[in-house]
């Protein structure tokens, strides 16, 4: 079997703290895997397990069908690049891409192809002879990937390369890490806590939460699909808004939120499922750019509410109001006039 396996793959640090639960994913030649979740939720160490830096207290792990858990990360063929790229100062930009070629007695000729290579790639050809210092922040995480590429491993991870970068370049940086991926074709692992980031690049995401995998799906079934409120609150911006209500599901499905009724307009299938919480408290989320100001359409649902703070950001406007006792926002696209 090629790609990565993780098969139960468990954490529990030495003060006994279970950062890791129980991760079952299988990881497909070539694909490129973001693990995305808040602070503290497991992701680095789970990419650590992979690279070989943490051990594995329980579950194993393959890559491409070979048993690596007490590999040394030297043998298990990956390649990671930092979020602190810490590149060596004294060492030139070539001398900084060979380095790890070299230390493991690589033909110097051989060498020299995959810098050049690597350069071309990444745009880095005229810098080769300069040091880090006299390069820009794109520059040095540029070189950092190019550290990486040159070993041409199986398996690339990625621990939040991105964050020390402004805004302009981290978004720059990310068309490149896709594209790069796109002319490697080697699997690769992301962790980011950054949703965007999860969202344009992954082909697959792994949302986690509390060291435990919450949904494992492609971006848009994630978005559409979300398995749990929590993956529902994760992802989107600004987050979906979540209502506390009492469902009735007779002839009509209508949810109570206070003394507000909104009803649903949901196909028969969808009703036969609610049918288990009719009269009872449920959880509505309602994405802020599924509620309109002032809407025409028939099919739309129609509730008052109050409009308050407006943010305007250029092409689109954040409202907030309420609903109820419960704050809302709705994100509308402005359109010219
Ligand atoms: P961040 O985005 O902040 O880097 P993360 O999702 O990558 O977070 P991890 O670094 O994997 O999170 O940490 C997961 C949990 O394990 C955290 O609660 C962290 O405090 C804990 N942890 C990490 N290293 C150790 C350690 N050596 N001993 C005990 N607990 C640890």
């Amino acid at each position: 079997m090629t790609g990565v396996q993780l098969n139960g793959i468990k954490k529990i640090y030495e003060d006994g703290f279970e950062a890791v639960k129980n991760i079952d994913l299988t990881i497909n030649e070539g694909e490129f895997i973001v693990l995305v979740g808040p602070s503290g939720c497991g992701k680095t160490t789970t990419l650590r397990m992979i690279a070989g830096l943490e051990e594995i207290t329980e579950g194993e792990l393959y890559i491409d069908g070979k048993l690596c858990n007490h590999l040394p990360s030297k043998d298990r063929d990956i390649a990671m690049v930092f979020q602190n790229y810490a590149l060596y100062p004294h060492m030139t930009v070539f001398e900084n891409m060979a380095f790890g070629l070299k230390i493991r007695k690589m033909d110097n000729g051989e060498i020299k192809k995959r810098v050049e290579e690597a350069a071309s790639i990444l745009a880095l050809t005229d810098y080769l002879k300069k040091k880090p210092k006299s390069l820009s922040g794109g520059q040095r995480q540029r070189v950092a990937l190019g550290r990486a590429i040159v070993r041409k491993p199986k398996v690339f991870l990625f621990d939040e390369p991105l964050s020390n970068l402004d805004a302009k370049l981290r978004v720059q940086m990310r068309t490149e890490i896709s594209k790069l991926h796109k002319n490697l074709g080697a699997i690769t692992v992301y962790v980011t806590h950054d949703q965007t980031e999860a969202m344009t690049m992954g082909d697959r995401i792994v949302i986690m939460n509390n060291g435990e995998v919450q949904q494992i799906d492609n971006p848009v079934s994630i978005y559409k699909n979300p398995l749990n409120s929590f993956v529902a609150g994760f992802i989107g911006s600004p987050s979906m808004n979540f209502f506390d209500c009492t469902l009735k599901n007779d002839d009509q499905t209508v949810i109570k939120i206070d003394d507000t009724e909104v009803e649903l307009k949901i196909s028969e299938r969808k009703m036969n499922d609610l049918e288990k919480f009719n009269g009872k408290k449920v959880k509505a989320g309602i994405r802020p750019e599924d509620i309109k100001i002032n809407c025409e359409s028939e099919s739309d649902l129609f509730f008052d509410a109050e409009t308050g703070l407006v943010e305007l950001l250029g092409n689109e406007s954040f409202l907030y109001t309420e609903l109820g006792k419960n704050q809302m926002i709705l994100k509308n696209l402005l359109k010219e006039s």
